[in-house]
């Protein structure tokens, strides 16, 4: 525990506003848990609405001269925080299983992706491009210039403790607005440990604010209610998400929205039925099933499903779980005892209706918030588990005959966030990728997050889009000049 403690030691546990960590006004903390255990890891400060005035504050006063800030010198210093974020990897790894519970690889992994979005964004922020036209009357020439839309409020969830917080940083950065980040109150550690990295780098006091708070709802509306404030990015529920595009109309506030999902993981029977047995256990099984993009219903035809089932089962069976700081666990614990409660209900609600379980099923007995990694089939079609978020290590199986019933059950969710199928057939995975009503499609890919691709949803699952060249576009307003 030596290497936890000095980890621990060396993260600000304060609000970090002006460059520093500073106390809550109120002096209030609150804690935070590893959910492998259930002990409390450390307090950190609390934040409260006069605290989310001062970060605006500061954001308004640092943000003029972090606009007029050369994009080049802007770039460098994000490139300097990916280098000082890659250099700590290790620390940021641990860290975020700590507070997450994910394990270490995984971390590592969403370390080198979380930290791209630095580094991908430094290179976009020399790239913001207007356009020049000569009106077609012949009258004047048409100029277009983008300008960084100002005070940027980010809210960002548990899953992805490090990533969710860059996807937005990075562009917001590299575009000249200030941010202030509010981290899901689970895991916000990751997001302390990287302010003090950028402050480390250089990047002046009050462009980046980082306040944990217990009280999201009254802090984020007290900010959106601002004028200053000019923008929201949230990445969170869909239910959350609603509520936060309602408030954002008063101010007529710019909004991206990364929400929920319920992604089909579409098996044909002339798949190749190993690798979608691999991308299977990918789209499922990685971060414990906490992910918005994580394969919720997985359409099997029916002439591959038996031999799908069964390999898909062994895999999952075989899984070990235990804290994700263990060498040997694949599967760690879930965020906490609320959410376990959510797929454990899910799962009996199933299995009640007449589903039946493969593999796992039941929570595990030990202390911190686990639950066995499971699959089941025969979950009756109007179930909550086949309709709902599972949010967690449960894969549900279901048949389908045809291309076209599954692209029908596919696309039949209020949902449109990421969506994966597996084909040999090249006629099929143009025709199938084209109907999918979803932002994103993985063609025998189990994973398809990349900080150069454009993430993002449609339908219930969002507005906008975070990475790629599209992602600084949010944080960009345009102006037209009209010249002579
Ligand atoms: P959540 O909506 O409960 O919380 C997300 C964030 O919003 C947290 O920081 C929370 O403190 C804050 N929040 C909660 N209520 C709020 C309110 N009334 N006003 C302002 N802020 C509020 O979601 P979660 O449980 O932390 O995360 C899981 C959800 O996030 C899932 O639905 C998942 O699909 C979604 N998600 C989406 C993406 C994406 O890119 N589309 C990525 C990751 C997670």
């Amino acid at each position: 525990m030596n290497d936890v403690n000095a980890l621990l030691d060396s993260v600000p546990t304060g609000l970090w506003l002006a460059g520093g960590p500073a106390a809550a006004a109120s002096g209030a903390t609150f804690d935070v848990v590893n959910p492998a255990t259930g002990d409390v890891l450390v307090g950190v400060a609390d934040a409260g609405v006069t605290d989310a005035h001062l970060a605006l504050d500061q954001a308004v006063e640092a943000g003029a001269a972090w606009a007029a800030t050369a994009p080049r010198r802007r770039g460098e210093i994000l490139r300097a925080a990916f280098d000082a974020v890659t250099a700590r990897a290790d620390d940021f790894a641990l860290l975020m299983t700590l507070e997450m519970g994910k394990i270490l690889a995984e971390s590592r992994g969403e370390v080198t992706y979380g930290a791209e979005f630095l580094r991908w964004f430094s290179e976009e922020a020399v790239r913001v491009h207007g356009r020049t036209a000569t009106a077609p009357a012949g009258t004047g020439r048409i100029v277009v210039v983008k300008q960084p839309v100002g005070p940027a409020l980010a809210i960002t969830p548990w899953n992805f403790p490090l990533a969710m917080g860059t996807r937005k940083i990075g562009p917001a950065l590299a575009a000249g607005c200030p941010i202030i980040v509010k981290p899901a109150e689970d895991t916000p550690l990751t997001m302390l440990l990287l302010a003090k990295v950028f402050a480390d780098v250089g990047l002046p006091p009050g462009v980046l604010s980082v306040i944990p708070t217990t009280s999201a709802a009254d802090v984020s509306a007290a900010l959106m209610s601002d004028p200053r404030l000019r923008k929201v990015s949230f990445t969170g529920s869909t239910g959350v998400g609603r509520a936060l595009i309602r408030q954002s109309a008063d101010q007529v506030l710019r909004t991206s929205m990364e929400l929920g999902g319920n992604a089909p993981f579409i098996v044909f029977d002339d798949a190749d039925l190993d690798a979608a047995v691999d991308g299977a256990m990918l789209a499922k099984m990685r971060n414990g099933g906490e992910a918005c993009t994580a394969a919720n219903r997985i359409l099997v035809q029916n002439g591959i499903r038996p031999a799908f089932t069964e390999a898909l089962t062994a895999r999952i069976a075989a899984m070990s779980v235990g804290p994700g700081y263990d060498a040997g666990s694949d599967l760690g614990p879930i965020i906490n005892a609320k959410q376990v409660d959510s797929v454990a209900a899910l799962v009996d609600e199933a299995v009640a209706g007449g589903a039946t379980v493969h593999t796992g099923g039941h929570r595990l007995d030990r202390p911190g918030y686990f639950y066995a990694p499971t699959l089941i089939t025969g979950a009756p079609e109007d179930s909550r588990i086949a309709g709902d978020e599972i949010f967690g290590p449960v894969a549900v199986i279901s048949g389908f005959d045809t291309e076209a019933e599954a692209i029908a059950r596919a696309n039949d969710t209020e949902y449109g966030l990421a969506s994966y199928f597996y084909t040999r057939d090249l006629d099929r995975a143009m025709r199938v990728s084209a109907a999918l009503e979803y932002g994103m499609v993985g063609v025998n890919r189990g994973v398809i997050s990349d900080p150069a691709a454009p993430f993002g949803g449609i339908k219930s699952s969002g507005l906008g889009v975070e990475g790629g060249s599209e992602g600084i576009e949010e944080y960009l307003n345009t102006k037209y000049i009209a010249l002579t």
